[in-house]
C-alpha cells in the first residue's frame, strides 16, 4: 500500500507556481490576485478560506478576503460580486459555500464572471468541462486528477466508482475520470443515495472515490484487493481528546481499508491540500489568460 500524500504533491505544485510568479514579477508583469468572499462565521468555512488565503501568500499572489455578515441580502452580495467582476486587478473570485439559506448559491455562482470563475462552479465552466473544452475545473476533482498525475498512476481502462453526485465533487469527478485523458479513460459508475447494492458495486471498483460526507462509510468488505481509494470526505466529529473539540473524519474507515489498497489518500493530508493546489493553479491560469501576460 502506498499513501497518496496530498501535502507532498500539493507542495510540488505550489513550488512550481512560486517560481512562475517570481518570473512574472521579475518581468514587471501582473501577479495573480484571488478574491475570497466569506459570508457569516461558520468554523469550517473560516478554516478553508484561511488556508486558501495563506496559500496565496506563500506562492506570492495577492489576495483579498471579503468578510460579510450572514444577514447580508442576496442583492447586496450580488453587488459585491459585480464590484469584484469589474475590479481589473482581481483575477479569480471564490465564494465560500455554503451560503446562508436566504441566498441562492446558484444566483451567486452564476453572477461570477466566467473568466474569473476559479472554483469552476459557473454553468459555463461546467458545460465546457462536459464538452471536453478547456475550462476552469472544480478544485476538488481537479486536485484529485493532479494527485493521480503526480503519482503517475495509469488509470486507463479501470473501473472507477464515484460515490456522491454533487455538482462540485462527485459529478465533475465522474466526467474527468471518463474523459479521454490520462489520468482518465476509466469506465465510470456514479453512485448516490438511491443506488442499490452500493457495497457490491464498490467491490468491483479499481478506483473508489468516496465523496458522500458520511464518516467511515467505506469499509473493508466494500473494497477489492489492490484498489485505489480516494477519500474526499471531511466531517467534523466531536472528540473531547482534541483541543478544538473535534476530529476530522474521512468517508473511508482508513485502518480497515488501507491494508487492502494499492494506493489510498489519508484524511487529513490527502484531497484537502490538493483542492487548494488546484485552486491556485486555476487562479494562475485566470491571471495569464485575462492579462495575456505569459
Ligand atoms: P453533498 O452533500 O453535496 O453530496 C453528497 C452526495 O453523496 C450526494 O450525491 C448524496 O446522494 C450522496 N450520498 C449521501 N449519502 C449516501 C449514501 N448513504 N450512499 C450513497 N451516496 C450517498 O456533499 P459534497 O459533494 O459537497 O461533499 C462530500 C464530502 O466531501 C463532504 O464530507 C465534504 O465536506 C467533503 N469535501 C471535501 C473537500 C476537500 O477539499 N477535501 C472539498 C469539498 C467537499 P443524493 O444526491 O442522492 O443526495
Amino acid at each position: 500500500m502506498e499513501l497518496l500524500d496530498g501535502k507532498l504533491a500539493s507542495q510540488a505544485i505550489k513550488d512550481e507556481l512560486t517560481l512562475r510568479v517570481a518570473e512574472l514579477k521579475a518581468e514587471g508583469k501582473k501577479v495573480p490576485h484571488l478574491a475570497a468572499v466569506l459570508v457569516g462565521n461558520n468554523g469550517a468555512s473560516e478554516t478553508y478560506v484561511g488556508a486558501k488565503v495563506k496559500a496565496c501568500g506563500e506562492i506570492g499572489y495577492r489576495s483579498t478576503l471579503v468578510r460579510l455578515e450572514d444577514t447580508i441580502s442576496e442583492n447586496r452580495l450580488l453587488t459585491v460580486i459585480d464590484e469584484l467582476n469589474n475590479d481589473m486587478d482581481v483575477d479569480g473570485i471564490l465564494v465560500q459555500l455554503p451560503l446562508p439559506k436566504h441566498i441562492s448559491d446558484e444566483k451567486v455562482i452564476t453572477a461570477i464572471l466566467p473568466s474569473k470563475d476559479v472554483d469552476g462552479f459557473h454553468p459555463q465552466s461546467v458545460g465546457r468541462l462536459v464538452l471536453g473544452q478547456p475550462s476552469f475545473i472544480s478544485a476538488t476533482p481537479h486536485g484529485i486528477m493532479l494527485l493521480l498525475e503526480h503519482y503517475k498512476i495509469d488509470t486507463r481502462g479501470m473501473h472507477a466508482v464515484v460515490v456522491g453526485r454533487s455538482n462540485i465533487v462527485g459529478r465533475p469527478m465522474s466526467i474527468l475520470l471518463s474523459a479521454n485523458t490520462n489520468p482518465g479513460n476509466c469506465t465510470v459508475t456514479l453512485c448516490h443515495s438511491q443506488t442499490r447494492n452500493l457495497g457490491e458495486i464498490c467491490k468491483q471498483a479499481d478506483i473508489i472515490v468516496a465523496a458522500l460526507g458520511k464518516p467511515e462509510f467505506v469499509r473493508a468488505p466494500m473494497v477489492k484487493k489492490g484498489a485505489i481509494v480516494i477519500d474526499v470526505g471531511i466531517t467534523r466529529v466531536p472528540d473531547t481528546s482534541k483541543k478544538s473539540g473535534f476530529a476530522l473524519k474521512g468517508d473511508v474507515k482508513f485502518d480497515e481499508v488501507a491494508p487492502l489498497c494499492s494506493y489510498i489518500t489519508p484524511v487529513p493530508g490527502g484531497v484537502g491540500p490538493m483542492t487548494i493546489a488546484a485552486l491556485m493553479k486555476n487562479t494562475f491560469n485566470a491571471c495569464v489568460e485575462r492579462n495575456g501576460n505569459e
